[in-house]
């Protein structure tokens, strides 16, 4: 029986993936350079300390950057972008669900707490039993860690839990601590395999959560929903 439901941020509740590509994208344009898109996609999902952007820009260039100017107007570039992005259809009425059935409610993101507390504060989504984010942990997403340490805060089991993911490295770090996982993929994960996941929508708004939970009780006795 699922008890708590713990989401991703970002992709899941806002679609700031493409923002911030695109922010990145913009800095590397401006040095005459291309920022790879299909390599991007593939990073997606993992601890933003995965990949060193200035550094491969400084390689791509041949000198060093300012970088503390570049990431002063990227950060404000990339805000600028994020928040102008809606909350992602059907997550509003999934958190709403999800607190009048008595679920717990829980966050588990590669990204900063400061980033994910200040956006979800931003557009009014509160009511968190608890959130985790990279500080919390010792690896990001796609090691189990993440998905464990919100099961430990929830006080659930994994079996009583459902992740709820955009990306496939989302997807496995919720399948490795155990969780049943439902991947809704972004704009810029619409290419991931998300195969390992135990239903996958094309949006929250496509099917309400009492729905879902249908779904998975049945795939317990079937074995997956696809
Ligand atoms: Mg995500």
């Amino acid at each position: 029986m699922i008890r708590a439901l713990v989401f991703d941020f970002d992709g899941l509740i806002l679609d700031s993936e493409g923002p911030v590509f695109e922010a990145w994208s913009e800095v590397y344009r401006r040095h005459g350079q291309e920022l790879s898109q299909s390599f991007w996609v593939t990073i997606i999902g993992r601890s933003p300390g995965f990949f060193d952007p200035f550094a491969e820009l400084e390689k791509l260039v041949g000198h060093s950057l300012d970088r503390d100017a570049l990431q002063d107007e990227r950060r404000l570039r990339e805000r600028e972008l994020v928040e102008a992005q809606p909350v992602l259809p059907g997550v509003r009425e999934w958190h709403r669900d999800a607190c009048r059935m008595g679920l717990k409610l829980g966050v588990a993101s590669s990204s900063s707490a400061s980033w994910v507390t200040g956006h979800l504060e931003r557009l009014g989504l509160g009511g968190w039993d608890c959130i985790r984010c990279r500080e919390h942990v010792r690896q990001a997403k796609p090691a189990p860690d993440l998905y464990q340490a919100a099961l430990a805060c929830l006080g659930v089991t994994a079996g009583e839990a459902l992740a709820i993911e955009d990306s496939e490295h989302g997807v496995a770090a919720a399948k490795a601590a155990g969780l049943l996982a439902l991947a809704v993929p972004c704009s810029l994960t619409s290419s991931h395999d998300l195969s390992s996941a135990d239903l996958v929508l094309g949006s929250l708004k496509e099917r309400s959560l009492a729905q879902v939970m249908v779904d998975l009780r049945s795939a317990s006795t079937v074995s997956r929903v696809r």
